[in-house]
């Protein structure tokens, strides 16, 4: 089992940081509230990832806004300041900090992103994820799969057989049956798809999809995927097995983005906030 340490999460402090409030405070005191030269979570040093240009502040008008950004190169941990103000508030210092979280791959809980990007670069951790989570992960895969098309997470206890249907925008639908097996090693047997198969009679449907965390499909598995029937033609199950997964799982794979960037990729328009129901902040992506 293994831990996902994610910083997609982030904490804002504002200070007020006139020249009274320095003299009173000192710059240590303000740095020492969130962790200064040295990383809060791993004492590792923290390095200068990024600096605006400094920009003079003009009698009159609205302080600009310069940004800093320090990150610690061994566990990922950052911190963006930007200071701002105007002639009647004083200068303030914004400061975000990265929230390190740490989530069980087996957990319900850890978000799909964070456990998609994991999965990428540690495939053998999907024997431990939990199986619904797992449901989810492949809906959201095949989402980008066959976009543009509809797909739905039926899955769970009393599934009936179905985890996911995905309609694509030619209509064609699919039943998507999901096994998350803990050996990664074996091969998925005739049993899975068999069962789709007598899903796919039941619901008078002839397409469907078998997504296996297994390395492969047995002989008899992959002899009842062109099943002829009196009624609908022929039905056509589609085999995933872990080489198609973690395909599937690279989909989205966008350049590696650190969570800090997002603040500065456009320094004019500052950060974006939204504020989820527990009240923190998370970083808009
Ligand atoms: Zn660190």
């Amino acid at each position: 089992m293994t831990e996902v340490l994610s910083y997609k999460y982030a904490t804002e402090y504002r200070f007020s940081y006139d020249d009274a409030f320095r003299e009173e405070r000192g710059l240590a005191a303000l740095d020492s509230e969130t962790g200064a030269s040295l990383c809060k979570y791993c004492c590792g040093k923290m390095h200068a990832a990024f600096r605006s240009k400094p920009k003079k502040s003009v009698i009159g008008q609205q302080y600009p806004t310069n940004y800093s950004v320090d990150e610690c190169l061994s566990c990922g941990w950052w911190r963006v300041d930007e200071s701002t103000g105007s002639d009647s508030m004083g200068l303030f210092i914004s400061r975000t900090v990265g929230e390190l979280r740490r989530y069980d791959t087996s957990s319900i809980s850890i978000p799909l992103d964070e456990l998609r990007s994991h999965l990428r670069s540690n495939p053998k951790d999907l024997a431990w994820v939990n199986p619904t989570k797992f449901e989810k992960l492949m809906a959201a895969c095949l989402r980008d799969a066959y976009s543009p098309c509809e797909v739905r997470h039926v899955g769970g206890s009393g599934d009936g057989g179905v985890d996911i249907i995905l309609v694509t925008s030619s209509s064609e639908k699919y039943l998507v049956q999901v096994k998350r097996r803990a050996d990664l090693s074996k091969k998925e047997g005739v049993s899975a798809v068999r069962e789709l198969n007598g899903v796919l009679f039941r619901e008078g449907e002839c397409k469907g999809i078998v997504i296996t965390t297994a390395s492969g499909f047995t002989k008899s598995a992959k002899s009842e995927t062109n099943i002829k029937t009196p009624t609908v033609g022929v039905y056509k199950v589609d085999l995933f097995d872990i080489a198609d997964v973690v395909r599937l799982l690279g989909l989205d794979a966008r350049p590696n983005k650190k969570p800090w960037e997002l603040f500065v990729d456009d320094e004019s328009a500052g950060f974006h906030y939204d504020s989820d129901e527990v009240g923190r902040y998370i970083i808009r992506t």
